[in-house]
């Protein structure tokens, strides 16, 4: 089946932690998607806007939100980096083609749930906790979150939100480089899991961000905890 392809508009787009963008776009006339589903942009180059190629983005907005939401770190020199950076702004016209992708939650699967992300990872997670929570999934929902210092932090106050009027769920955050007045976790998340959802081994996971990250957590849960590999989902950001 054909995959839709949509034009639609920027809406706002702004720096929220360092090298990291948040961007909204007018969610289009009959698009719809499953949170944790990613879109394909068509991405110009800066210097010749014909030359182009297609880059991925999860949503992170949920399906019942107004706009689509969502959240770029910045690679030195990187297309879609440097279109983020320099192009898209209030009523710039985006072009995308979607739905794309199967790293959607499972309720039909009574286990808790665990979500493990690096940075930007935490796109699609945003999209099924705004969801599950406001649709009345009440299972235990733990988000993982790893970055390297404060600076890297972003959306800390919606999350904190969400965990004190839900109490559900639970928001974990692991700096590798934190400062010394830093009272959460310290490391990576590979390290802390445990450490922030002792009762891992029970859950149905989900896993996304950096590639190293994920195939790390994949080997940790598989062969050291022995997690049965259809409890693990992983969307490693290539
Ligand atoms: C399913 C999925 C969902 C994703 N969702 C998100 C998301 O929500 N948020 C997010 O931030 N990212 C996401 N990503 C990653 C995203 O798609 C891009 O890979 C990322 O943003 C970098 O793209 P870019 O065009 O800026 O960099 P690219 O142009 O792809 O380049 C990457 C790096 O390689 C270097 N490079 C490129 N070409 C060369 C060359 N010829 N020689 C040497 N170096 C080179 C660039 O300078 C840059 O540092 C997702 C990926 C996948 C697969």
């Amino acid at each position: 089946m054909a995959i839709p392809r949509f034009t639609t508009v920027c809406l706002s787009n702004r720096v929220i932690a360092r090298d990291i963008y948040e961007f909204r776009l007018q969610k289009p006339e009959g698009f719809s998607f499953k949170a944790g589903q990613f879109v394909l942009f068509d991405v110009p180059l800066v210097e010749n806007p014909l030359d182009i190629q297609t880059r991925a983005f999860s949503i992170a907005s949920a399906p019942l939100e107004q706009d689509l939401l969502f959240v770029a770190k910045m690679k030195e020199g990187g297309r879609a980096s440097r279109w983020i950076a320099e192009v898209i702004q209030e009523g710039t016209p985006v072009t995308f083609q979607g739905p794309f992708g199967a790293f959607v939650l499972h309720p039909e699967n009574a286990k808790d749930y665990a979500m493990i992300c690096t940075s930007t990872g935490i796109a699609p997670f945003r999209s099924q906790l705004v969801e599950s929570l406001g649709t009345g999934d009440c299972r235990r929902m733990d988000l993982l979150l790893g970055v390297r210092s404060q600076e890297d932090l972003f959306w800390v106050e919606e999350l904190q939100k969400l965990s004190q009027q839900y109490e559900s769920f639970s928001l974990h955050i692991a700096l590798s480089g934190a400062d010394a007045d830093w009272k959460g976790h310290r490391g990576r998340v590979q390290a802390v899991t445990h450490a922030a959802i002792p009762d891992i081994v029970a859950r149905q996971i989900y896993v996304c961000g950096n590639p190293s990250m994920t195939l790390e957590m994949k080997k940790l849960c598989v062969e050291q905890w022995g997690i049965d590999r259809k409890e693990l989902h992983v969307e490693g950001y290539i």
